[in-house]
């Protein structure tokens, strides 16, 4: 999965919606016959149109606006490591537990980890298996 299809998949999680022109009441005819099932807008959870999603793969601060609530009323608690020479980990862990139920590591960014973890996780609760 490249970082955008990744990102998208993390965004509709957190909430945000994808609006196609065809779908979308503001715009009109002429756009929806012309750009049909492209993208119009995008509209955050708190009911904010945008032109794109917040860039997840790159950014903690729109993760822990997003991401983190969701996760904490699901009792799940997130770790971020650096590991010691190089590289980032994501832990997710449900509250009072010992042992994580997610752990992904990744090269580029902790905010890359975060978002294989939740990756893992949402595809968990979509009826996948747990292997991490
Ligand atoms: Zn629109």
């Amino acid at each position: 999965m490249d970082k955008q299809a990744l990102n998208q998949k993390i965004a509709e999680w957190c909430g945000f919606k994808f609006v196609s022109f065809k779908n979308c009441e503001r715009s009109t005819q002429e756009d929806k016959n012309k750009h049909g099932d492209s993208l119009c807008h995008v509209e955050a959870p708190d009911g904010v149109i945008t032109d794109a999603p917040p860039d997840f793969t790159s950014s903690l601060d729109a993760l822990f606006k997003w991401a983190v609530p969701k996760l904490q009323l699901e009792g799940l608690v997130i770790s971020l490591i650096a590991y010691e020479y190089s590289g980032f980990g994501c832990l997710i862990t449900p509250f009072l537990a010992q042992e994580p139920l997610i752990e992904r590591r990744n090269s580029e960014s902790p905010a890359l980890a975060f978002c294989l973890a939740l990756e893992k996780l949402i595809d968990s609760n979509s009826g996948g298996t747990l292997d991490a």
